[in-house]
């Protein structure tokens, strides 16, 4: 199997060297030449753990590494850094099965893939004799960079520096970064929100100086962003999981189909769930939930891409995006895996901020359902769930769960539906707890996430509790404009 550029057809990559590149050299994304179906029964995969799940997926796509090699990568990923041998376990609360992404070492969804992304990166080093170091290179809403540090961090021959927009992240996100360990690790807080962050990253990326001045020093780029097909590749296991758990619960019938609902930012996690249906998993709606940013409801409403708005600080920071970068990988499919149409709406997008896709293109989104949750509607519906089930969903999820009360109340539609829980509420306990009671409003935030165990009756995971008393390591704070002198600093160069 080879990847092949969504900018142009001619650039193709094996998938190790996909996973090692990150972008392609002409700005577009890596994307499989045909989505391999998965040839395996639903019976069977309902015996399956996640691990081995995980190696039926995976094998498909990354056809370069040896059964031995993945299989080293996996068991590697997916171990006690979890809380749970599940990995993934689906809740069920109000007739709604949460699958919570979230029991990782930086308790959101990121761990699922940066937890085997570095065990990829290593072994597609060696697989292509690569000397270099490899720099990752990452912008962040807020979760990408410490689930990142944390699999990068200390790995040899690796270094890596983290982006994040320097009030645009949660209390509990900022302090999980800046006190990251590792003589390999750089974090930086940009004066700028996350779309600048993103905007520069990729500028490095495509920068011909500064990676001829990285190979003279021994270093070259990667990626740890969705941009990744080494991210892409390991979030469609647990879709397929999920799916093999509901058959195998009787939550759904062999031959019934599941709706997912996904809480959506850059488009990663969802275009995963696509992939995983295109496989054959058989889910029925694609819904694409946003905050108050809802440049993609707009876009699935009208087939307008248009990013020329004001950028929304919510409470549900790690959607706070106005450049959806994995959409482009879907643009490419619904072209007819035509680079060169693409290509020239991208390059609007970048010119203008904006583009229109024709109506053929827009018939084949009719999988996809998109709505937004405004920021009343989310602290409502976390309040509500707990109210009634005692159950307490992230700020990130109710976005999802109050989109999909919307898509019910709209369409009727009452086939069974999976929820991405996406971070688990100890991340966002202010925003959650003030939601559930306005009581919590001036209360400091260990004092909140004490209350939230009282009141959940959820322990407090590692995560938190590592980040009480722990030092600040990071300090750095930068414009837009220094981000590349900050990284020749770090490196050196
Ligand atoms: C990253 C993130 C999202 C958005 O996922 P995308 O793949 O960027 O669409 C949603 N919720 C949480 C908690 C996240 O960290």
């Amino acid at each position: 199997m080879l990847y092949v550029s969504t900018r142009n057809d001619n650039e193709k990559a094996s998938p190790s060297q996909a996973i090692l590149k990150g972008l392609a050299e002409d700005g577009g994304l890596f994307v499989p030449e045909q989505i391999p179906v998965l040839d395996i029964p639903v019976e069977k995969l309902a015996e399956m753990t996640y691990q081995e799940t995980a190696y039926e997926v995976m094998k498909l796509f990354l056809t370069d590494f040896t059964e031995e090699e993945l299989k080293t990568c996996i068991r590697n990923a997916y171990d006690e850094k979890f809380d749970t041998e599940e990995i993934a376990p689906l809740v069920k609360a109000q007739d709604v099965n949460y699958l919570e992404l979230f029991h990782g070492a930086t308790i959101a969804f990121k761990d699922m893939a940066l937890s085997i992304l570095p065990h990829l990166m290593i072994t597609s080093a060696r697989k292509n004799q690569v000397k270099n170091d490899i720099v990752i290179l990452t912008a962040t809403s807020g979760d990408t960079g410490k689930a990142a540090l944390a699999g990068f961090a200390d790995v040899e021959g690796t270094k890596i520096i983290v982006f994040y927009p320097k009030d645009g992240v949660s209390p509990v996100q900022q302090k999980q970064m800046v006190t990251q360990k590792g003589d390999n690790t750089l974090v930086v807080g940009i004066n700028g929100n996350f779309d600048q962050a993103q905007t520069g990253v990729k500028q490095m990326f495509s920068d011909k100086e500064l990676g001829k001045l990285m190979k003279e020093s021994g270093y070259q780029f990667s990626s740890a962003n969705s941009i990744n097909i080494g991210r892409l590749v390991p979030q469609i296991v647990y879709y397929v999981y999920a799916c093999a758990r509901m058959i195998k619960s009787g939550e759904i019938k062999n031959g019934e189909s599941m709706n997912v609902v996904v809480p959506t930012g850059n488009f990663g996690n969802i275009l995963a769930a696509f992939y995983a249906k295109n496989m054959g998993i058989p889910v029925g709606k694609l819904i694409c939930a946003s905050n108050e940013n809802k440049v993609l409801y707009d876009f699935f409403r009208t087939g307008t891409y248009d990013r020329n708005r004001e950028f929304i600080l919510t409470s549900s920071p790690s959607m706070d995006i106005l450049i959806s970068s994995n959409l482009e990988r879907l643009i490419y499919r619904i072209a007819g895996n035509d680079a060169e149409k693409n290509s020239s709406l991208m390059k609007e997008l970048q010119e203008s901020g904006t583009y229109e896709i024709t109506e053929e293109m827009k018939e084949r989104l009719s999988v996809f359902y998109g709505n937004y949750a405004s920021e009343p509607e989310t602290a409502a519906v976390i309040r509500e769930i707990y109210q009634e089930t005692g159950y307490i969903i992230d700020t990130h999820t109710a976005v999802a769960a109050a989109v999909y009360q919307k898509y019910k109340s709209e369409t009727g539609d009452d086939t069974k539906a999976v929820i991405a829980s996406t971070a688990s509420p100890y991340k966002f306990a202010r925003s959650v707890m003030t939601a559930i009671d306005r009581k919590y409003e001036n209360r400091p935030d260990f004092e909140l996430i004490d209350e939230l165990e009282t009141i959940s009756g959820v322990k407090v995971p590692q995560a938190i509790e590592d980040i009480r008393t722990a030092p600040v390591r990071h300090k750095t704070v930068c414009e837009v404009e220094e981000m590349q002198s900050v990284v020749k600093k770090f490196l050196n160069i």
